[in-house]
């Protein structure tokens, strides 16, 4: 690997931990979609600030920051559109360029969020926290209204935490038992199948095939269906019920504008992230128990930690 050297209008980081996501292990096995290889990857960071230049959001060396992965042009429609999200230049730290699992890498400045009261651990999980809180802004959600979320994995439960944050009353389906116990620390009822009631809003949050289908199904009149998890195909739909109900589907990726909102409710004690990492390692033992991570998933985060000096 080539030295990491500092470039002018961005800042030299050093990483320090990087959470794991579903997409990262559907990487490693190769069938996830927008990834390009061979890559470095973890998209899900944080890090301490070693070199900046003089810049207006008040970066400093030595600065504890999370980094938003998600590098756009700037000057494509959706972009002019302030939704850069979904930029036809789409460049993402781990995904299309190298990421994370390494100790140094440059980020642009304007992609580092600061907090001086977040641990590296707090911040390694904001990111996947910001796609839920960008999911449920999508969704418009309303208070009161009524929520199915598909799948309790760390995204079900992060647009979880938001549906609530919203005021919804929600509901999760989950079939794997180890989740669904740690989804019930949310005070929601935890389905282990589909109940047959449809709600106003779905969220799919699977990524599956057979679980996205089922979903179409399970929205109610003048409902709506947030498709949060990705399916590298086509999934087909029985029309007409669909034109009866109504229905309208939105799609929701990555996230934006959510950095500085998440940091400052896991500061004031908003989100409570105790308990979110339940498997935590150096990054040295990645490469021997990585296949075997990703193949049993009995965990809700798991952290690499690349440097060791903070809890
Ligand atoms: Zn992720
Ligand atoms: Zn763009």
């Amino acid at each position: 690997m080539p030295p990491v050297v500092w470039q002018p209008g961005e800042a030299l980081v050093r990483v320090h931990r990087v959470a794991i996501c579903g997409s990262d292990w559907h990487a490693f096995e190769g069938h996830q979609a927008n990834y390009t290889y061979p890559r470095i990857i973890g998209h899900e960071l944080s890090c301490e600030v070693l070199e900046v230049p003089d810049n207006s959001r008040g970066i400093r060396p030595g600065d504890r920051c999370a980094v938003e992965p998600h590098l756009t042009c700037g000057v494509c429609r959706p972009c002019l559109l302030h939704r850069p999200n979904c930029c036809e230049s789409m460049s993402v730290l781990g995904v299309h360029v190298d990421g994370g699992m390494r100790g140094l890498m440059n980020v642009p400045v304007e992609r580092l969020y600061k907090s001086e009261r977040l641990s590296f651990d707090q911040l390694a999980l904001v990111e996947f926290l910001t796609i839920g809180a960008h999911a449920v802004a999508r969704s418009g959600l309303a208070a009161g209204e009524d929520v199915l979320i598909v799948g309790a994995g760390p995204i079900g439960l992060s647009v979880l935490q938001f549906a609530l944050t919203a005021g919804a009353s929600a509901r999760i389906i989950e079939k794997a038992e180890f989740r669904r116990q740690f989804a019930g620390r949310f005070g929601v009822e935890v389905l282990p199948e589909y109940d047959g009631r449809p709600a106003s809003v779905v969220f799919d949050c699977t990524g599956d095939e057979e679980a996205i289908t089922a979903s179409f199904n399970r929205v109610g009149p003048a409902g709506r269906l947030v498709l949060v998890g990705q399916f590298l195909g086509f999934i087909p739909f029985d029309h007409t019920p669909f034109i009866r109900r109504e229905l309208t589907i939105i799609a929701s990726r990555n996230s934006h504008h959510q950095f500085p909102r998440v940091i400052g409710m896991i500061e004031r004690g908003e989100i409570n992230l105790d308990q979110w990492i339940t498997c935590r390692m150096p990054l040295a033992e990645v490469p021997e128990v990585f296949a075997e991570l990703a193949s049993h998933k009995n965990y809700i985060k798991a952290v690499f930690e690349v440097q060791d000096s903070d809890v």
